[in-house]
């Protein structure tokens, strides 16, 4: 898990408070009881009793259901966590009202600090942060597994700061991303990337490209013989199409990745000896990530091309 250094840690505390979402220690409890129990009745916020319960009447009937801390012992090591628990009422009412109301009285409009700052964005970010268990449970494409219900939206990602890559968080839930693609909108990504170049957060742990890219290719592979379910006549000659791209794909990638690995390997090590090596090897590379390419393609364009009417 990645860690932050305490005043990262306290800030986010703090400022956690104006959200009033509870406590970090009841917040990432409910967190972790949801990936663990996923669309069952032990989920918290489980859509599997409704959008409307998911998104906000589970905060009414989470009084009845029994909410413990043990799953969530390793926090309870750090002071700060426990601290902002045990007050964390007056720190949510001070970061959430006080301090929109007071910074807007500096400008004489404490009023209007209070019920736009203070009142209207609280209902927008609660809002947002219940659309991920709603929406992005409801709505979007299981790019890498339809085990659970989680989806992946961009339009959601772009509302709550790349959560809406639900999905990909769900399938790989210890990666600091949401987004795992540089152009994927995740700005929370970005502040955590920022903060471990700093030295400010480190054990950042990132799945490798190789897993995301198999896990997707499988999901593709899953669609595409449904879709091809229907015309039976032409599926076992499709389905050897099908599993002889994915072969091709697969290798390719395998093959573009060791030499990868092992280019930036040699790359470190920086002794002339090696340089020729290093020079064949960033020759093969560059055609692997071409064979690569070229499967890829080949890929989407068998995945993409229309069912011939039977
Ligand atoms: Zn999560
Ligand atoms: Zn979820």
């Amino acid at each position: 898990m990645a860690i932050s250094s305490w005043p990262v840690r306290l800030v986010l505390l703090l400022l956690g408070g104006a959200t009033f979402e509870a406590s970090a220690r009841w917040w990432c409890s409910e967190h972790r009881y949801h990936h663990r129990y996923v669309d069952t009745n032990r989920d918290p916020y489980g859509i599997n009793k409704g959008f409307w319960y998911a998104h906000i009447g589970w905060l009414i009937a989470r009084r009845d259901r029994e909410i413990g801390f043990e799953n969530v012992k390793d926090l309870d090591k750090d002071p700060l966590i426990l601290w902002q628990h045990r007050y964390y009422l007056p720190l949510a009412i001070l970061f959430c009202f006080g301090l929109p109301t007071g910074i807007a009285a500096l400008w004489g409009d404490p009023w209007g600090g209070l019920v736009v700052a203070g009142f209207a964005r609280l209902v927008c970010v609660q809002h947002f942060t219940w659309c991920i268990n709603s929406v992005a449970h409801t709505f979007g494409r299981q790019t890498y597994s339809d085990r659970h219900s989680a989806k992946d939206s961009g339009l959601m990602a772009f509302f709550t700061y790349g959560e809406g890559y639900h999905n990909f968080h769900h399938e790989f839930p210890s990666d600091y991303r949401n987004g795992h693609r540089w152009y994927h909108w995740d700005p929370a990504k970005w502040l955590i990337r920022c903060l471990a170049f700093l030295r400010l957060s480190r054990g950042l742990r990132q799945t490798e490209r190789e897993k995301i890219l198999q896990a997707r290719l499988l999901m593709e592979r899953k669609r595409m013989t449904e879709r091809l379910a229907v015309h039976t006549a032409a599926l076992p000659m499709a389905a050897e199409v099908i599993d002889h791209a994915l072969a091709h794909l697969q290798s390719a990638a395998s093959r573009w990745m060791a030499l990868k690995a092992e280019y930036a390997q040699l790359k470190r090590t920086g002794l002339q000896s090696i340089a020729d090596r290093v020079n064949e090897l960033r020759r093969e590379m560059h055609q692997a990530r071409r064979e690569f390419r070229r499967a890829i393609s080949t890929w989407k364009l068998l995945i993409r091309q229309p069912l011939p009417v039977m």
